[in-house]
């Protein structure tokens, strides 16, 4: 394990931004855990492949930063704990920023490879069952689903805009996916596990690693195709669904009922076949928050 960028702390021992290196020569790969302090779910899921790192001979060059955020993990936040930023936002990134944009600066230079994964978890609030999100077409598209992660979401936007570290790899000219899974502030092994198998299949496909098996996918949907429930009003909202399981329209997903006394106030009900890919979490909702969200299967 090296440390390839260091900057004093105010008050506490400094920030360090750890990578560990296995294998040598092309092609080379970069998985990073932790942007977000709270995501230890992939934390551990790249972990778990240093672990099989260790003991294989890979063809080709694996950097693994599992955790960049260290000062936000230790009080399971999300952003930079002094400043309240998003180091994912921080990028490019310059030397001379602010310590957002100092680490996002490192972290470009740290990763630098053929193709690169950005590992998270969903918010606290919210479960994501493992998927991989990628553009709508191009050689990331077949990456992606290499992985064999239960969804595969091609999709324009949001996180691979410029500012965000998948942006910044593309724009950089390294193929890059973004890889979510689990809840924020939580450790659930299976989706670890089920990420780990992703990236070491990942590695087989190019390579690196003998071929294995993903974790298999179960849907590979565009953005049309993702049916998303939002809660009409305000209330505490009980799951009728598990994370993963399939349904069919018509079927009861959840309902909406009064915080206090438990009066039934409305239902939500599948429009499409599918599969639950994200499940609300915490049960206190304000109007408009995510509760489900289907990717679509057919019947
Ligand atoms: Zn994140």
């Amino acid at each position: 394990m090296s440390v390839v960028f260091r900057m004093e702390a105010p008050y506490r021992g400094a920030y360090e931004l750890h990578r560990l290196s296995f294998g040598s020569g092309s092609p080379t790969v970069a998985i990073v855990g932790g942007l977000h302090g709270y995501e230890l779910t992939g934390q551990h899921a790249v972990n778990m492949l240093a672990t099989a790192l260790r003991v294989s001979r890979p063809k080709g060059t694996v950097h693994l930063l599992p955790l960049v955020n260290t000062f936000g993990a230790d009080e399971s936040r999300k952003r930079w704990p002094f400043d309240d930023l998003d180091i994912n936002h921080a990028f490019p990134g310059s030397p001379s920023g602010t310590a957002v944009e100092r680490i996002a600066h490192a972290l470009l230079q740290a990763t630098e490879a053929d193709i690169c994964i950005d590992v998270h978890s969903g918010a606290p609030h919210v479960r994501e069952l493992p998927h991989v999100r990628v553009p709508l077409g191009g050689e990331e598209v077949e990456l992606g689903r290499s992985m064999g992660l239960p969804v595969v979401w091609r999709r324009p936007g949001d996180r691979l805009d410029a500012t965000g570290l998948v942006g910044a790899w593309r724009q950089a000219g390294r193929k890059a996916l973004l890889v979510e899974g689990g809840r924020g502030s939580t450790l659930d092994t299976n989706h670890s596990d089920t990420i780990a198998r992703g990236l070491a299949a990942l590695l087989g496909h190019l390579r690196i690693l003998p071929s294995t098996n993903g974790p298999g996918i179960v849907a590979d949907v565009t953005h049309g195709e993702v049916e998303t429930h939002r809660a009409p009003f305000g209330g505490f909202f009980v799951p009728e669904v598990k994370l993963g399981q399939r349904v069919q329209p018509g079927q009861h997903l959840g309902h909406i009922q009064a915080p206090i006394g438990g009066e039934r106030l409305g239902d939500l009900v599948a429009g499409r076949p599918g599969v639950i890919m994200t499940l609300r979490a915490y049960p206190m909702v304000h109007a408009q928050e995510l509760l489900v969200r289907i990717a679509g299967t057919l019947a």
